[in-house]
This record gives C-alpha cells, structure tokens and sequence, in this order.
C-alpha cells in the first residue's frame, strides 16, 4: 500500500515550508488511493513543547488534512529505539564518543567545525555509527547501497555525513535512528520531504541496511524561498501559518501562496 507521511518536530510554529511538505504528502497519497501519515518526531525534550505540538494539529486540520489516530509520537517509542541502538552495538558498527559539542550557537560563533569539542570523561557516551565497520559488517554490500530519488536510481553515499550520533548523550537516541525505525515500522513506501534533509537519506539508507529494514521510495522537493532568496526556517522566524490564518488568508489562499513561492533546491 502507498503510504507517505509528514514527520515534524514540536519545536516551533509550522510556516509555509512544512505546509509545502504536508500539502504534497497529502495529495500524493490521496492520488494514489494511498494513506497519509502523520509522526511527531518528539524525541528532543529540550526542545520540544506542548504548544507546538497542538498547533501542528490545528494548523494540518485547518489545511483540509486528516490522518489516522492514534499518531506515533516518538517520545513514546524510547526503548524500541534503545533496542535498535543495542543491536548496531552488538553488531560492532557503533562507538563511543565521550566528547561533547558545546553550546551550538557558540560553537558556530567561537570556532570551526571540530573545534568545538570538549571532553568531559566518559559518564555519558554518545553512540556514533562508524562507518569503517558498517562497511566491514555489510562487506561488498556497502558498495550497493542505492535508493530512487523521484524514481531514479541513486546511489547511497553514507561519507557525505561521515560518522554521525545515532545515541546522543542526553536523550539516548537520535533523528537518523527513530526515523529510520518508524519509516519501517508505519510501512511508509515513499518519504516526502523538504530537499535540505536529502543528505540524511544516505545514513538513513545504511542504517536500514544494518537493520535489515526496507528502503522506501525518496522525494525531496525543492525549498520555498523568503523575499531575500533563503530558505524559510523556524529559527529565522519565517511567517507561521497560524500568523497567515489570523490575517485572513484561507487554506486555497495557501496553496497559491506556495504555488507563487520562488523555490530552490
Ligand atoms: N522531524 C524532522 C524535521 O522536523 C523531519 C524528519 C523527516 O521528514 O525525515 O525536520
């Protein structure tokens, strides 16, 4: 069965960008006499707040779109991705890294990338894929590693992100396994998404690889743009959604809005 879904974090107010990747998830599955699926990708408490998460529903609702009940919230999944992460570890393909980023404003502000490491002992490791044993474990079938983009063959290079946190530190686990679990788990055949997470697709390919979980379709569509030609992001404070409904603007005023959006990959 043809499932997409919309996968967003309650960390701010959705803007026109998420109501892109929704609206497309949507319409996609509806015109494949398929199901949309809504996740809330919840794992961050530091992050993540009630407020948003309610607004995520009101916001989709308002939008004309409906999705199953229960939805997953992946706060409530921590031991499956405990589980998932224990595996990788008995498979040899994980490490420990006791180091810590520090603060990430700070970091972008005080030093390049890689400098911003401290150690602070070994209490609490994060738990990172290596990629060396992910290719010694999965042998010549790391070289073939491939997924369809749009329906096209490509291939999956996980070196693009290099060694990436699959346990963070504080919350136990991180985005690129809980996604790669629930994608498996909610049966999703093609994953809808804005294109600025199309490099996370190569590391969730091999995770699925480790796993010996399905590789579903990918479509990563192009970025709406502000007037100054960058992307729309919750920390740059884009427009919310809920700002344009409460100027009036109907939800066949969104969809023209975006239609009208300059986009770039
Ligand atoms: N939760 C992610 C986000 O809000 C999206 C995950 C995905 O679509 O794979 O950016």
């Amino acid at each position: 069965m043809f499932r997409s879904r919309f996968a967003p974090s309650p960390t701010g107010y959705l803007h026109l960008g998420h109501a892109y990747s929704a609206l497309t998830a949507f319409e996609t599955a509806r015109s494949q006499g398929g199901e949309f699926i809504l996740r809330l990708e919840d794992i961050d408490h530091t992050r993540c707040r009630p407020p948003y998460e309610a607004a995520i529903y009101d916001d989709l609702a308002w939008l004309g779109l409906d999705w199953p009940r229960p939805v997953l919230r992946q706060s409530a999944h921590l031991a499956d991705y405990a589980a998932a992460l224990d595996t990788l570890k008995h498979l040899g393909v994980l490490y420990a890294d006791t180091r810590t980023r520090k603060g990430e404003a700070e970091a972008a502000l005080s030093a390049p990338q890689g400098e911003a490491m401290v150690d602070d002992g070994p209490a609490t490791p994060a738990w990172k894929l290596s990629l060396e044993a992910a290719r010694r474990h999965l042998g010549g079938r790391y070289d073939d590693l491939s997924f369809t983009e749009h329906g096209e063959d490509r291939r999956a290079d996980p070196s693009v992100n290099g060694d990436v946190v699959l346990g963070r530190k504080d919350i136990g686990v991180a985005y690129h396994l809980a996604v790669v679990i629930d994608d498996a788990r909610q049966g999703i055949s093609r994953v809808i998404r804005g294109h600025d997470l199309y490099d996370a697709t190569h590391t969730q390919v091999l995770i699925q690889a480790l796993l010996g979980l399905p590789t579903p379709h990918y479509a990563h569509h192009a970025l709406l743009l502000d007037d100054q030609g960058r992307r729309l992001a919750k920390r740059k404070g884009s427009k919310a959604l809920r700002d344009y409904r409460q100027d009036g603007l109907t939800p066949d005023d969104i969809r023209a809005l975006i239609a009208a959006t300059p986009k770039a990959l």
